[in-house]
């Protein structure tokens, strides 16, 4: 596995990818936007650790241009704490996951592997998370074995959640999804429909699936990590 780390800071670059060397990945550091630009357009990288605060190149800048260049590689960001609006912005810019710093090294590793174990769309016709099963032919939902009636918004809703497991989606990301252009920017719509699919798919079963992040959106995970 191949990794692409962008960060200026000497003191992150050295520890990540040292710590990444030891779990066996091949990993190439570019200290500035520019540079991480050039590298990941020109290598085949399995995923891409990007800072956001870069010189010459700033990271959503890189990540806007790598998206629209048609690349599809996983970037997890490195945001700064308390940079809810970086987050938003990068997970709308098409990033896949974000840390903020500081971080412990078996964090970045988990979240690393989770990118890369993610299958890059289900295809299945059943799609399952826990004990959530959706199938995408009879167009039924089912939890515990038990049948859920959802409406054709909340069951829009739930496969797009599904066909991203584990990531966060902003508002942003849900309403476009969802909605025509009219709703984009009334994010209100976007709460109250998983406000109705929370209670029909969580109300009642445990873990918890459908989950709030806080000032960024929502993640559908049977783990129980930002909250
Ligand atoms: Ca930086």
């Amino acid at each position: 596995m191949r990794i692409l780390v962008v960060e200026d800071e000497n003191s992150i670059a050295q520890f990540v990818s040292q710590g990444l060397r030891e779990a066996d990945f091949v990993v190439d550091v570019a200290r500035n936007g520019r540079d991480g630009l050039e590298f990941a357009l020109s290598a085949e990288y399995d995923v891409i650790v990007l800072d956001v605060m870069l010189p010459i190149m700033d990271g959503l800048t890189l990540l806007k241009e790598l998206r629209k260049k048609g690349h599809t590689t996983p970037v997890l960001l490195l945001t700064a704490r308390d940079e809810v609006e970086d987050r938003v912005a990068g997970l709308d810019a098409g990033a896949d996951d974000y840390l903020t710093k500081p971080f412990a090294f078996p964090e970045l590793l988990a979240r690393l592997r989770a990118l890369l174990r993610r299958p890059p769309i289900q295809a299945g016709t059943v799609l399952r998370l826990a004990d959530l099963e959706m199938d995408t032919i009879k167009r039924e939902i089912r939890r515990s074995g038990q049948l859920i009636e959802l409406s054709q918004r909340e069951y829009t809703l739930l496969n797009y959640l599904f066909r991203h497991p584990g990531q966060v989606l902003t508002r942003t990301q849900i309403a476009e999804h969802i909605w025509n252009f009219d709703f984009v920017n009334d994010s209100n719509v976007v709460d109250v429909y998983i406000g109705y699919l929370r209670r029909k798919i969580d109300r009642g079963f445990s873990p918890p699936l459908l989950h709030t992040v806080r000032g960024v959106g929502y993640r559908l995970s049977a783990e129980n990590e930002h909250d």
